[in-house]
Formats: C-alpha cells, structure tokens, sequence
C-alpha cells in the first residue's frame, strides 16, 4: 500500500537518511526542518503519515504534534516521534501530545517500517469515512464535526487479558481511574469473556506472555471476531521480544505495551486508541445519517422522490423476475391549495405532516411509501393485484375524508379529501416509467371526474378486457367502484 509520508528534523542528514529507506519501500515523500514548516506542508498535503523528529529549534516536535492534534483538518494523521532519548518521560509526553507512537534513532527499518504500515493501514480507512462525510457535508445534511480526536473518552469500556495477577491488578488500578475495566485472569474463559462483553467494548489488551496459551495467536483471534473489527487490540510484549511485537503489528495488532508496562505510557497509548476508535465511529455515524437525510423527505420523513425512483426499478425488477404482481398508488390531496389560501402555508405543511402519518400507518411494512413532491404522493405494493389495490386504496381514500385534521395555533380541525389513480404492472412486458405514468393518467381521470375517488388506469383495464383475460374481479358496490370501467 503506498502512502505520502512527511519526514520532519532540522538535521538534512537525518531528513535525506530516512527519505532514502522510506522511497527504498516505495513510499512518496515530503519533508519540513520544523514544527512551523511541519504545519504548513501537513495541511497543504495531508500526508498518511508524519515522522516528526522531537528535538528541533523553535517549535520543538512535543508542540508541533499537540498543535496538528489540535487541528480538525489534520488531526486524523498519525504522527510517529523520532528521538534519540529513548526516556519513559518523553514517550510519556509525546504520547500525550497525541502522536501514535515513538521510534528511536537510531532507526530499526523493521521497527519502522511495520509501523508506518501498520498506521497507514488506519489512516487509509478514515480517510474512506471521512470522504463519506465530506459527501454528507456538501449535500448539506450534516453539520461541521467538532475535533472528535480530542474529545473526552473516560468511561470507555477496556477488557484486559493476563493471567499474571499481580500485574493484571496494577493494570486495572491504573485504568479504572478514567475506564470501566474487565479483568480476564483465566485465559481459558478468554474468548467467551470477550463476546459476553464485545457490544460495549473500546479496548482489549492482551498480554502475549500467557503461561498456557499463545498469546498472539488469541489477540489475532479476537481481532478477527466479526463484532469487535473496530476495537483495537493492544498486546503486551516482553522489552527484548520486538520479532513479536513486528509480528503482531503485522497482523493488525493495533499498538503494544511493553513489559513491565509503564503506567503512564499505558494511559497514554490507551486514551490514542480508543479516540481513533470513537472517531471512527462518529464519522460512521454521521455517514449513516447523511444516508438517510439523503434518501428521506424533510418534512414528513417519508421516502422522497429520488429514493422512490431507485427503489422502484429494484421492485419492478423483482416482481418481473419472480412473476408477481405489483402496484403503484398515486395519491394528491384535493383542493389543498386553499389550505394554504386559508391559513397559511405553515398550516399547509402541518395538514402534509398528518397526511403522511395516515398513508404511512395504512401501509404494510413491504410496501414504500414516499412524497413525489408537493402534495403528491407514491405506494408501491408489491404482491398485490387490481383487486387488492382498489381495495387498499380505497380504504386509504375512506380513512382520510373521515379524518380530522388538526390546525393547532386555531385550535380547529378540518377535513380533506384525497383523489388516487392507481396502475398494476404487466408482467408480459412493461417499464417503471410506463408503470407510474399509468397511474398518474388514473389520478388525473380521478381529479377530472370530481374528485374524492380511486380510480384504476383505465387503459389497462380496458386491454384486460380482451379474451386473453379478465384481470379484475367486481369491485362490489363500494363508494366509488370503477364500474364504470368494466370491473
Ligand atoms: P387539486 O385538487 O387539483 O389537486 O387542487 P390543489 O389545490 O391541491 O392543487 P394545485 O396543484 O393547484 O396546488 C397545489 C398546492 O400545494 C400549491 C402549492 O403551494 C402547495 N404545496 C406544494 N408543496 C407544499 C408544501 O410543501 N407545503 C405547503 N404548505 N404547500 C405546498
Ligand atoms: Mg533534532
Ligand atoms: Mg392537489
């Protein structure tokens, strides 16, 4: 997987050195000789990765890495700090500036370059999600996301696995001051724990020195489990182990802990993992929801016209495919016009709101029902025939002339009628298009023949006239039975 990486030190040397190894493993690079510069080329390019060096003149790598976490634009990209201190206290701090990870010089290219897969693997993913949202952005339907990346995750949910109970302990003391901790010390009961649990889990940490069980092969194994593809795994590694550490990291482990863990860097690494993971859950999130805005109407959260057109033609297709038959009701309220003339088009819209209510609870679940704009309305039916949709659509008509519509500033209802033409597909041969067409033709036959009434395509009734087949029953002697159209 290739990635743009951007390689940060006020040494050339250092810059031109890790260059070299990185375009060796076909990464395209970019550089900067400080924090300032750091900034500028990461918000111009947006790498999938920044190396930033920690020791530097004017903005050192601690502040430059705490302002790029600061910054919406680019605090999605992960940030690995290169140092020649190999000291507990300046991982602590660089961790808690919010970079990733630390490397030290000098460099090990395996160390370096599993990581840099490792994270750009991730990054890759939120890159994905968050083009979805900028979609959901453009269309208008989703507000700006505050800085999710630095946002509050106390309470989150870690289970931890270790069967060195004296260390398991320490673990849980540290983390229950900010988490809800589950501690695993039988490894047994590992896998079941971890499923019991996985609905509500931010975090698993696994230690891969297990006295019965290969650690790593359970840490793989519950990365792999279906429910928990989006809660990272943190493994815990022996200091002198790194072919397992490289190894896991390999296999999507998503960060480690060395032993003996230190408490701080812990806290640190934690409190990174689970914001990437609620991060990318937010932006999941509002996906979803720039999905549904786009598809549903905003006023009575019916479908809307541009999901109806989709949905159709799967539905056409289906019915063709599996020889059943299939019904579209247009429906148009009549005279609602002087609604609006009367009492103003906020009322209009209430009267919609309630109209859309009584269509939706007079539908089945299998039928879709959607606004085709203005006071217009679509049903589609699947598996009902003429007989089935006069009937329908005619207790959809009834149910409305009775119902009382409420205009709450006037404390006052009134009552309105609807008009419905309705159309079934042909089987031997017909379009969604042809299929809507002849049901807005009913509509209009029913507006023009006074209105309050259902009424079938009639040229669909009449060609079902001929000996090939009667396709209609009698419509019995209800209000408006379409006798008068050969029923
Ligand atoms: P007909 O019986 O022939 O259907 O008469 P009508 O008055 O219902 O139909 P017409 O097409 O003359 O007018 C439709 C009206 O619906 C005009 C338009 O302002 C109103 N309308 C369309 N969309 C909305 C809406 O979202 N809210 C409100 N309040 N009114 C709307
Ligand atoms: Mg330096
Ligand atoms: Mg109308």
């Amino acid at each position: 997987m290739t990635a743009l990486i951007l390689v940060v030190d006020d040494v050339p040397a250092n810059v031109k050195l890790l260059e070299a190894k990185l375009v060796g493993e076909y990464y395209d690079v970019i550089t900067a000789k400080d924090g300032f510069e750091a900034i500028t080329q990461a918000k111009k390019h947006k790498p999938d990765l920044i190396l930033l060096d920690v020791m530097m003149p004017g903005m050192d790598g601690f502040t430059a890495c705490r302002k790029l976490k600061e910054d919406i634009e680019v605090s999605h990209i992960p940030v690995v700090m290169v140092t020649a201190l190999n000291e507990i206290s300046d991982r602590v701090n660089g961790l808690e500036a919010g970079a990733d990870d630390f490397i030290t010089k000098p460099i090990n290219d395996t160390a370096l370059f599993a990581r840099v897969r490792s994270l750009v693997r991730i990054k890759v993913l939120l890159d994905e999600l968050r083009l979805r949202e900028k979609t959901g952005l453009q269309m208008g339907v989703l507000g700006e996301n505050e800085n999710i990346f630095a946002s509050d995750v106390s309470g989150s949910h870690v289970l931890v696995i270790d069967d060195d109970v004296v260390q398991a302990n320490r673990i849980e003391e540290t983390l229950k001051e900010n988490y809800r901790v589950t501690l695993v010390t039988e490894v047994e009961h590992a896998k079941e724990e971890v499923a019991k649990h996985a609905p509500t889990l931010d975090l698993v940490i696994v230690s891969t020195q297990l006295m019965d069980s290969d650690g790593l092969r359970l840490a793989s194994q519950i990365k792999n489990f279906e429910e928990l593809r989006h809660v990272p795994i943190v493994m815990m590694v022996d200091e002198d182990d790194t072919p397992l550490m490289l190894k896991g990291l390999e296999l999507g482990i998503n960060d480690y802990l060395i032993v003996p863990v230190d408490t701080n860097e812990m806290k640190a690494r934690v409190k990174t993992q689970i914001r990437r993971k609620k991060y990318q859950e937010a932006l999941k999130e509002s996906y979803q929801a720039s999905v549904s805005m786009a598809i549903t109407d905003q006023l009575t959260g019916l479908y809307n016209r541009h999901y109806l057109n989709a949905h159709l033609q799967n539905m056409v297709n289906q019915a063709m495919a599996n020889r059943k038959p299939l019904s579209a009701m247009m429906l148009d309220l009549d005279h609602f016009k002087s609604v609006n003339d009367t009492y103003g088009h906020d009322v209009g819209d209430e009267v919609l709101v309630q109209l859309s209510l009584l269509i939706a609870s007079s539908t089945r679940s299998a039928d879709t029902a959607a606004r085709h704009g203005g006071e217009e309305f679509i049903v589609l039916m699947p598996e009902t025939d003429v007989v089935a949709a006069y009937e329908i659509s005619e207790r959809m008509r009834t149910k409305i002339e009775a119902y009382p519509f409420a205009i709450s500033h006037a404390d006052k209802i009134i009552h309105k009628t609807i008009s419905i033409g309705f159309a079934t597909l042909k089987l031997d041969g017909d379009s969604a298009h042809d299929l809507l067409k002849r049901a807005d033709v009913a509509l209009y036959d029913a507006k023009n023949s006074g209105r309050n009434k259902v009424l079938p395509s009639l040229e669909q009734i009449a060609a079902s006239q001929s000996p090939s087949g009667r396709m209609v029953a009698s419509g019995g002697s209800r209000s408006h039975p379409p006798e008068d159209t050969g029923f």
